[in-house]
């Protein structure tokens, strides 16, 4: 899968990295989606994420394309979770039917208002934080499946077993390197990784940020702190001026002025080429992209175990951004 590279040459070797998706919002959108998946899934990833109530998408629709990857692909998906408006006992109901659904990854999240919420409206539903979440997944998985049965080989014939093994869960959770908005400070920050790493969680994975320093940073403070599970950069290849606009807007992280001024600069020369009838000279697209290569770059050299790249139901974008780390071939 890897090419084998010159020893001189800077691209880091094949690294771990992931995906995100959500799910297609109606019918029309569904064949697209797939096609999307498959294209992600040939990149061999770690796993593949589906998005949960984001944007307005249902339960069902999160389950349904967490089905498709598991059963179509090679992948694990790993199926988000959030704490948005379910009763203790939904929310128990909804952790088994992800589980009977043989899903063992699980990104645990607390969850935003959902679009149109009153201000100060409360949203949540008896699940209060993202720790809860974790704490519920891991209880619901002790008492569905307690134990597994293990051949044991015996004289004359195989007998089975009892074993007090599980099959094992991985629970994801996210994380701020530039602060979660409703956080006082870093510590809180950090304290909620604490209490999410006491509950089980085994894994995070980080908001998006334009600034290799702001992860590698985060990241030291919290391993001084004590926080032991992998801290995955989250890196998205932002391919217009609109989408940093909007994602500034929906993150709160600081606008990056930097790659504003690039995006800028490249939507006014694809006018301008547009306007002439030639080509431009660089692209919104080829900024996002080399934007986030050299980020990716960045945070695997400060030592990032690996990526998790936001592709936005668009395969292109983000295995451009692999090819240019040379973790896939050209
Ligand atoms: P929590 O960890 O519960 O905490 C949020 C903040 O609340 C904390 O930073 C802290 O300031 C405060 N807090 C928490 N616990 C306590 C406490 N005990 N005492 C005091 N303060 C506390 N949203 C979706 O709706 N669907 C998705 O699929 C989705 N996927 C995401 C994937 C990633 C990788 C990331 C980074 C975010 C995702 N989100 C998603 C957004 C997420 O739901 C929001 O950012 C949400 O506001 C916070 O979620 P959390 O899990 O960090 O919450």
């Amino acid at each position: 899968m890897t090419a084998a590279r010159p020893r001189d040459d800077p691209k880091p070797a094949r690294f771990p990295f992931s995906f995100e998706v959500y799910p297609p919002r109606n019918a029309d959108l569904v064949a697209s989606v797939h096609e999307t998946i498959h294209q992600l899934a040939a990149a061999q990833p770690d796993f593949i994420a589906v998005t949960y109530g984001a944007g307005g998408s249902s339960r069902d629709q999160s389950l349904e394309l967490v089905r498709y990857i598991a059963e179509h692909t090679t992948v694990p998906p790993m199926a988000h979770l959030t704490c948005v408006g379910s009763s203790a006992e939904e929310a128990n109901r909804l952790v088994r039917e992800f589980l009977d659904a043989g899903i063992r990854q699980f990104l645990a999240i607390r969850g935003d208002a959902p679009e149109g919420a009153r201000d100060g409206e409360d949203y949540l539903g008896d699940l209060r934080s993202a720790t809860e979440l974790v704490q519920l997944i891991h209880r619901v998985q002790l008492e569905r499946e307690p134990y597994t049965e293990v051949d044991e080989p015996q004289w004359g014939g195989t007998a089975v077993r009892l074993s007090q093994r599980r099959e094992p869960v991985r629970i994801g959770v996210a994380a701020f390197p530039n602060g979660h908005p409703q956080s006082r400070n870093r510590a809180q920050d950090i304290d909620v990784l604490l209490a999410k790493q006491a509950q089980g969680a085994n894994l995070a994975i980080t908001q998006l940020f334009f600034d290799a320093d702001d992860y590698v940073n985060f990241v030291t403070d919290a391993r001084a702190a004590g926080v032991e599970f992998p801290i995955t950069p989250g890196i998205m290849p932002v391919t217009s001026l609109a989408r940093l606009k909007r994602i500034v807007e929906l993150t709160d992280e600081p606008m990056p002025a930097e790659l504003a001024g690039q995006l800028e600069e490249a939507f006014a020369q694809e006018k301008a080429a547009r306007d002439a009838g030639g080509v431009p000279e660089i692209t919104q697209y080829s900024v996002g992209v080399a934007h986030a290569v050299a980020l990716g770059r960045a945070v695997l050299e400060g030592g990032a175990p690996g990526i998790h790249l936001y592709a936005f139901n668009q395969h292109r974008p983000v295995l451009d951004v692999l090819r240019g780390l040379g973790a896939i071939d050209e």
